[in-house]
C-alpha cells in the first residue's frame, strides 16, 4: 500500500537526465528567438500595406477604431503570416470570469465550389469571434435566451502561434462581451480602466508642461510557484483537483534553515526553467528573472514590465506555460496560494507604474525640482488612490485560495496600508507642515525654487511585510495571489488611480484658473492630500499584533477573509467610481461579485467534498489497516504471557483517533450536504462559518493520525518527500 508512487517518484527523480533532448540555448539565440512566434511590431511592418500598417499603429497607440478595410489588410497579412509558420488553426483567446483562459479553435480552411479547400481569413473572423457564451459564468446578467456573446479583437496585444507538437494555432487575444455589450471577462474592464486612468493622468499631466497624449499602466508581475515531482502530485487526490494539499503534516524539517532562498537551483529545475523562458521568449514574454524562494522547492519567475494589458496576458501566458513545460521534466508546478500548510504560500508581486507615451515614468523621481514635483503629485495620488479605495483593492485579491495566506505571518497582512521608505515619509512629513526647508539628506527642499533632494532609484529597505510598497521608481501590490488573474486587481489600480487623479487635476486646475502660481498650488495641495491620506502610510512591521491595533485606531479595514472582503465591491461608492468611469455598470459589477462568490462557494465545496473522499477512501483504510496491525501484535504479545503496557497504550490512542476522524468525516460530510441554499452570499458565510471549521478539525486530526502511521502504511506522499526528493 501506498509505497508505489514513491517508488515511482524516486526512480524518476534518479533516472532523470539532462542529456534527454531537451532545449538549450544561448544568449544569442534567445534574443534571436525572442518574439519570433508573434505577429508584432516588426512583422505587421514587414508585411502589411503602408496605410494598413498606420492605421493599425493609430489604433495600438491612441486607441482609435479599427475600420474594417483596416482589418481586412491586416487578416490576409496575420493569416499568410501564419500558414507560413505552418498554423492551420485559428483561435480567439479570452479570460473569462472563471479565472482561466479559454479558446475555441476554427480552421482557416473553407471549403470552394469545386469541392476543394482554400486558406481563408477575414477581417470579420479577426475582430470578431462567436463561441457559445452560455457555459461560461455570467453572473445572472444573462438569462439562456440571450445567451450569445462575441470576441472582440485587442490589437494593443499582437496576435502569436500556439506551437503544440504537431500542431500550430493562430492566437488571437480578445474581449469577450455579451451581445448587449456587457463585459463578460476580465479584460474588457482592464481596458475600460487604461483609457480611464490615461485621461485623468494627461490632464495633470498637462499642467505641468507635458505635451503627452496618452497614460500607460505598466505591470512587471513576479509570480511565485512550487515544482515536485509529477508522480507524487499523480498520487494526490487533493493536488490534483483542489491545486493544494488537503492533509499533511508538518515535516521536521521545514523551512528553518532558510537555506533555500537563493541558494543553488537543483540541475532539473533549472532545465526546466531555461526551457519555460525560451518557450515563453519565443512568444514574447520577456522573462527576465529567476531563483529560488523562501520554501523548499519554492521558485520565482518574473518578466520585464510591460504596458498592463499585455502583461496581463503575458502573465496567463506564463502560468500555462509553466504547467506544460513542467510535465515535459516529469514535474508538476503548482501555483496555487498554498500548496503546503505550515509552508510560505506563493504570492504574485504587482509591480505597477505610469508610464506617459515617451517612456517617463511618472511614478520616478526626476533630477530636477520640476520633475521632482510632478513625481510628488504622482505619488500622493498614489496614497489618495489607495487610501480610499483600499476596501476595493482588498476585494480585488480576495479568493480561497489567498484567504490562506493574507495575514498569515508570512503574506502581507489583510490590511491595506502603503510602505513609502524613510526619505519619501521624511519628504511627506516635511510637506505636510507646509512650509518644507530640510530634509534627512541635508538637501533644501522648497517646490519653487530650492532643490529638492535627488531621490536614490533604490528606497533601501524592502519591507518583505507591507502589501503595497514603494520601491524607488514603482508600487508593489504584493498581497496578489499567486494563481489570480492579475487583471482585476490593476483594473481597479488603474480605476482608483483615475480617481484620486481626476480631483487632483480638478483642484490644480480651478487653482490656475484663479492665477495662482503652479508650484503653490501644487504645495498647498499635497500638504493637503498628506494631512488626509496619512494615515495610509505604514513603514513597520506588517505582521506585529500592533500594527492590527493601530490599523485599527487610523480606521483603515481589516478584511480578514473573503467573504468579508468581497462585498466591497458593490458598496455605493464603489459602484458609483466603477459607473463614474465606464468601467462596469452596476449590473456588470454585481454580476462580478456574484460569480467571485459562486467561485469561493465551488471551491471550498470541492476540497470538503475531496477530504470526505480522502478520509473515506484513504486515510481511513489504511488507519484501520494500522489499527488491526496493533491490535494484532498487542494480542500476539497477551498470548504469550506478555503484557505490551505501551503498545496497548498506542493502541488506545491510535483507535481513539481513528474514531474521532470517522466522526469528523461525517460531520463535514453532512454540513456539505445540508446547506440550506439561499443568496449566495448566504452561502458564502455558511461555507466560511461552518464548512471551514470543520474542514480545519478534520485536518487536525487527519494529520495526528499521519504521524503515528507507518510509513509503507500511509497511502499519500509526505510533505518531507514531496519536498525535499528533487
Ligand atoms: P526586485 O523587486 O525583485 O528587486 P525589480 O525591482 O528589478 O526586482 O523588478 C521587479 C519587477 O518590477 C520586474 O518585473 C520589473 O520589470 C518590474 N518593474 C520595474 N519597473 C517597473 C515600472 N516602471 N512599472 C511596472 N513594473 C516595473
Ligand atoms: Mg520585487
Amino acid at each position: 500500500m501506498g509505497s508505489a508512487p514513491l517508488s515511482e517518484a524516486i526512480k524518476s527523480i534518479l533516472d532523470w537526465s539532462m542529456t534527454e533532448g531537451h532545449t538549450t540555448t544561448t544568449p544569442a539565440k534567445a534574443g534571436e528567438l525572442f518574439g519570433s512566434l508573434v505577429f508584432n511590431d516588426k512583422a505587421q511592418q514587414e508585411r502589411l500595406p503602408k496605410p494598413a500598417y498606420r492605421a493599425l499603429r493609430a489604433t495600438i497607440t491612441r486607441g482609435e477604431t479599427l475600420d474594417l478595410a483596416t482589418a481586412d489588410a491586416v487578416a490576409t497579412a496575420l493569416k499568410d503570416w501564419a500558414v507560413e509558420h505552418g498554423a492551420t488553426h485559428y483561435t480567439h483567446w479570452f479570460q473569462p470570469m472563471t479565472g482561466i483562459t479559454a479558446e475555441k479553435h476554427d480552421s482557416f480552411l473553407a471549403p470552394t465550389a469545386d469541392g476543394g479547400a482554400i486558406a481563408e481569413f477575414r477581417g470579420k473572423e479577426l475582430i470578431k469571434g462567436e463561441p457559445d457564451a452560455s457555459s461560461f459564468p455570467s453572473g445572472g446578467m444573462r438569462s439562456t435566451f440571450e445567451a450569445r456573446g462575441y470576441t472582440a479583437w485587442d490589437p494593443t496585444s499582437p496576435p502569436w502561434l500556439n506551437v503544440n507538437g504537431n500542431s500550430v494555432t493562430l492566437v488571437i487575444p480578445t474581449a469577450f462581451v455579451s451581445w448587449t455589450g456587457e463585459a463578460l471577462d476580465k479584460k474588457t474592464p482592464l481596458l475600460r480602466s487604461m483609457e480611464a486612468v490615461s485621461k485623468q493622468a494627461i490632464r495633470v499631466l498637462k499642467l505641468f508642461g507635458s505635451t503627452a497624449e496618452r497614460v500607460f499602466a505598466t505591470c512587471g508581475p513576479e509570480q511565485e510557484y512550487f515544482l515536485i515531482d509529477r508522480n507524487f502530485y499523480f498520487a494526490r487526490p487533493d493536488l490534483i483537483n483542489a491545486g493544494r494539499t488537503l492533509f499533511g503534516a508538518k515535516p521536521p524539517k521545514g523551512q528553518e534553515l532558510e537555506d533555500q532562498y537563493f541558494g543553488a537551483i537543483p540541475e532539473r529545475v533549472l532545465a526546466f526553467m531555461a526551457e519555460a523562458e525560451f518557450e515563453l521568449f519565443k512568444v514574447g514574454v520577456p522573462v527576465k528573472t529567476r531563483h529560488n524562494e523562501v520554501a523548499p522547492s519554492q521558485y520565482e519567475i518574473a518578466p520585464v514590465f510591460e504596458n498592463a494589458n499585455v502583461a496581463v496576458d503575458h502573465q496567463m501566458m506564463t502560468m500555462e506555460t509553466l504547467k506544460k513545460v513542467a510535465s515535459k521534466y516529469g514535474l508538476a508546478c503548482l501555483l496555487h496560494e498554498k500548496p503546503f500548510a505550515g509552508v510560505n504560500g506563493s504570492g504574485k508581486h504587482n509591480n505597477w507604474s505610469l508610464s506617459d507615451e515617451f517612456g517617463n515614468n511618472l511614478l520616478g523621481p526626476g533630477d530636477t525640482p520640476h520633475d521632482n514635483m510632478q513625481f510628488l503629485v504622482f505619488c500622493a495620488a498614489v496614497l489618495r488612490a489607495v487610501d480610499r479605495w483600499q476596501g476595493l483593492l482588498r476585494a480585488s485579491i480576495a479568493s480561497a485560495g489567498n484567504d490562506h495566506r493574507l495575514g498569515a505571518n508570512e503574506a502581507p497582512p489583510a490590511i491595506l496600508s502603503v510602505f513609502l521608505g524613510d526619505q519619501l515619509t521624511d519628504i511627506f512629513e516635511q510637506l505636510e507642515k507646509g512650509n518644507a526647508k530640510s530634509t534627512k539628506q541635508g538637501g533644501t527642499m522648497d517646490l519653487g525654487v530650492g532643490v529638492l533632494p535627488k531621490l536614490p532609484r533604490d528606497a533601501g529597505d524592502r519591507n518583505r511585510t507591507s502589501p503595497f510598497a514603494f520601491t524607488g521608481n514603482k508600487f508593489e501590490f504584493r498581497a496578489v495571489g499567486s494563481n489570480q488573474s492579475i487583471a482585476v486587481p490593476n483594473m481597479v489600480l488603474n480605476v482608483a488611480m483615475a480617481d484620486a487623479l481626476d480631483s487632483v487635476a480638478n483642484e490644480l486646475e480651478g487653482a490656475l484658473a484663479k492665477g495662482e502660481d503652479l508650484s503653490k498650488a501644487v504645495a498647498k495641495l499635497l500638504t493637503k492630500m498628506i494631512k488626509e491620506h496619512k494615515r495610509i502610510v505604514f513603514n513597520g512591521n506588517g505582521y506585529s499584533a500592533e500594527w492590527e491595533k493601530e490599523a485599527k485606531k487610523r480606521g483603515l479595514l481589516n478584511l480578514k477573509n473573503t467573504v468579508d472582503a468581497l462585498p466591497q465591491f458593490v458598496t455605493p461608492q464603489a459602484v458609483k467610481l466603477l459607473d463614474r468611469f465606464k468601467i462596469l455598470n452596476e449590473r456588470e459589477t454585481h454580476a462580478r461579485y456574484e460569480i467571485f462568490l459562486e467561485n469561493y462557494n465551488k471551491t471550498v465545496n470541492i476540497e470538503g467534498q475531496l477530504m470526505v473522499l480522502m478520509a473515506n477512501r484513504y486515510i481511513l483504510p489504511a488507519a484501520f489497516e494500522y489499527q488491526k496491525h496493533l491490535g494484532q501484535s498487542v494480542a500476539a504479545v497477551k498470548a504469550g504471557g506478555g503484557a505490551s503496557v505501551q503498545g496497548k497504550k498506542l493502541l488506545a490512542q491510535y483507535t481513539k483517533l481513528a474514531d474521532k476522524f470517522k466522526v469528523q468525516s461525517d460531520i463535514l460530510c453532512n454540513l456539505l450536504d445540508h446547506h440550506n441554499g439561499g443568496t449566495a452570499e448566504k452561502h458564502a458565510k455558511y461555507m466560511r462559518d461552518k464548512v471551514v471549521p470543520a474542514m480545519a478539525a478534520l485536518r487536525e486530526i487527519g494529520d495526528a493520525i499521519e504521524v503515528l502511521t507507518p510509513h509503507g502504511v500511509w497511502p499519500l506522499p509526505t510533505y518531507r518527500e514531496m519536498l525535499f526528493i528533487k
